[in-house]
């Protein structure tokens, strides 16, 4: 019998296995697909590397929560490269260049923002500490919404005063800060849009002002190139869970969780594996597929309002080519009409692995993954699918080529919505966590905690949310939620 089983190798289930393995709980993580890392995978073609969706590091500069996290480990990070530019913007007239340190972002704003750059200053300002009250508060990994009243207690000892005076802003979407600001230039919105949708999934109208600032922020605390992908984060802290004695096997798909005197975890190898607790790393609307009927009808999350619960989907393009790029910037988003909502294809990433990359292309070429937002039920119409695939791909091509012609394409492969729910096993290829729905959407987060014993979860549909900090972070609430219980 295992101590605990995790179910998935995201960044929130891998972490969850090393920390838990690290502090000697006998440990199962179990993987349907071949590769590790989920939405942070990666691939391989010919002699490129494509990473699956993540693609822009975070959280290794100090007090960061990677580099927390592998100081917890005893081990160190895969190379990383702290990036002067995070990225460049590009709209149809103008190019936008978003500095990584403040103070080159806010000469920035005020070379393209004349006219509003002071007020746009102030509104950055404002994010920056209100990102500070927010991050001092989850770094302290609460666990929120707090299950019971220890919780409860914990979680108000784990606020300062910080937190606390950024309470009234709890109530305030994005918008509502632009208007007390008084900004109203439209490019910069449109900027602001597709920083916040690519983020947090909404935009200034819907996205709590709390949510908001750390999406804002969190790139000028650091943001990093990781040498051979994202994929490579998980790979390191994998081989350490190995090391700590932590057993992992691939290819291995849950198919039911149910609970007897413990935890048992069936999977379509014929395999039923017992533990005292089992944390799911799947998004939370996948998890009712593999849930006995006896507890779905005592946990507190509803199946029929979770598969309600409005989720993007990731059109994604990965092309291996000749280095055509011509640009020192790793980064690019194209905001193609600042009019038109940030997604299918109007709004997009594209991502290019650094020159000297050699996990990544061989010399003289370029590894590339282009994401854009979708609709994800849209894809699952059979007749529309092919039609659908060949136009937005062309769209988002005409586009890129605009900026950087591509003249030596050697692979150019496409993923869907399908394509995600088959490799990432998330229902209907729903990714990057939910879409807030106005200001009191935070309200709505589901905790890593269930209210049944011994269940947990982990990743970008739980608290503290999507990104590959948001998740590592919920993996590591569960580990210190498993090691406080008896
Ligand atoms: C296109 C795209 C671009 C993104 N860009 C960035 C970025 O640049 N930077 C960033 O920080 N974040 C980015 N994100 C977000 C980030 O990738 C995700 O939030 C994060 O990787 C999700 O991790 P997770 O812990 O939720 O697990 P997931 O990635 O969902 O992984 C879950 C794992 O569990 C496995 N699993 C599920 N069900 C079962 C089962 N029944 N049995 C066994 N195994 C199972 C899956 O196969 C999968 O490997 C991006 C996401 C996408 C989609």
């Amino acid at each position: 019998m295992y101590d605990v089983i995790v179910v998935g190798t995201g960044f929130g289930g891998m972490t969850a296995s090393a920390l838990l393995a690290k502090k000697g709980y006998r440990t199962l993580t179990l993987e349907a697909a071949s590769e590790l890392g989920g939405c942070a995978g990666k691939f391989e073609r010919q002699s490129f590397r494509f990473q699956a969706g993540a693609t822009l590091g975070m959280g290794f500069e100090e007090g960061g929560v990677f580099s927390q996290l592998f100081h917890e480990l005893d081990m160190s990070p895969p190379p990383v490269h702290l990036l002067d530019t995070i990225m460049d913007v590009h709209f149809s007239e103008r190019t936008i260049r978003y500095y990584q340190q403040k103070e080159r972002w806010f000469e920035e704003i005020a070379r393209q923002f004349p006219k509003d750059g002071a007020a746009i200053v102030r509104f950055f300002e404002e994010m920056f500490s209100l990102a500070d009250a927010m991050l001092s508060f989850v770094y302290k990994r609460p666990i929120v919404p707090p299950k019971t009243i220890k919780h409860l207690f914990q979680a108000m000892q784990k606020a300062d005063r910080k937190l606390i005076s950024a309470t009234p802003f709890l109530f305030q979407s994005i918008a509502k800060r632009l208007q007390h600001y008084g900004i109203r230039d439209e490019t910069f919105i449109a900027f602001l849009n597709g920083q916040l949708v690519d983020s947090v999934q909404t935009t200034v109208e819907r996205c709590p002002a709390l949510l908001g600032a750390v999406a804002l922020s969190i790139f000028h605390r650091g943001a990093f190139y990781v040498e051979g992908g994202l994929s490579n984060i998980v790979h390191t802290i994998a081989e350490r869970y190995k090391q700590l004695g932590g057993e992992l096997r691939m290819r291995e798909k849950v198919v039911s969780i149910r609970k007897q005197r413990h935890w048992l975890v069936a999977t379509n190898r014929k395999q039923t594996y017992e533990a005292k607790h089992v944390v799911f790393n799947g998004s939370v609307h996948s998890i009712f597929a593999i849930l006995d009927d006896s507890i779905k009808r005592t946990f507190s999350i509803r199946e029929e309002k979770e598969k309600k619960r409005p989720a993007w989907g990731a059109f994604t393009i990965y092309i291996g080519a000749d280095d055509d790029l011509q640009t020192d910037s790793l980064y690019h988003q194209f905001i193609v009409d600042r009019t038109k909502p940030m997604s299918e294809g109007n709004q997009f990433l594209l991502s290019a692995s650094a020159p000297f990359d050699r996990q990544m292309a061989p010399v003289g070429k370029r590894s590339i993954t282009i994401s854009t937002h979708t609709e994800p039920l849209h894809w699952w119409n059979r007749h529309a699918y092919d039609e659908q695939k060949k136009m937005l791909t062309e769209q988002i091509l005409q586009r890129v080529n605009k900026t950087f012609p591509l003249t030596n394409i050697h692979v150019q492969l496409v993923g869907t919505p399908v394509t995600f729910s088959r490799f990432t096993h998330r229902a209907f290829g729903k990714v990057g966590g939910y879409i807030p729905n106005g200001a009191l959407s935070l309200l709505s987060t589901y905790s890593p905690q269930t209210n049944i014993e011994g269940l947990w979860l982990c990743g970008d549909t739980v608290f503290p949310g999507a990104g590959s900090l948001g998740c590592a972070l919920s993996g590591w609430i569960v580990a210190d939620g498993i090691s406080a219980s008896k």
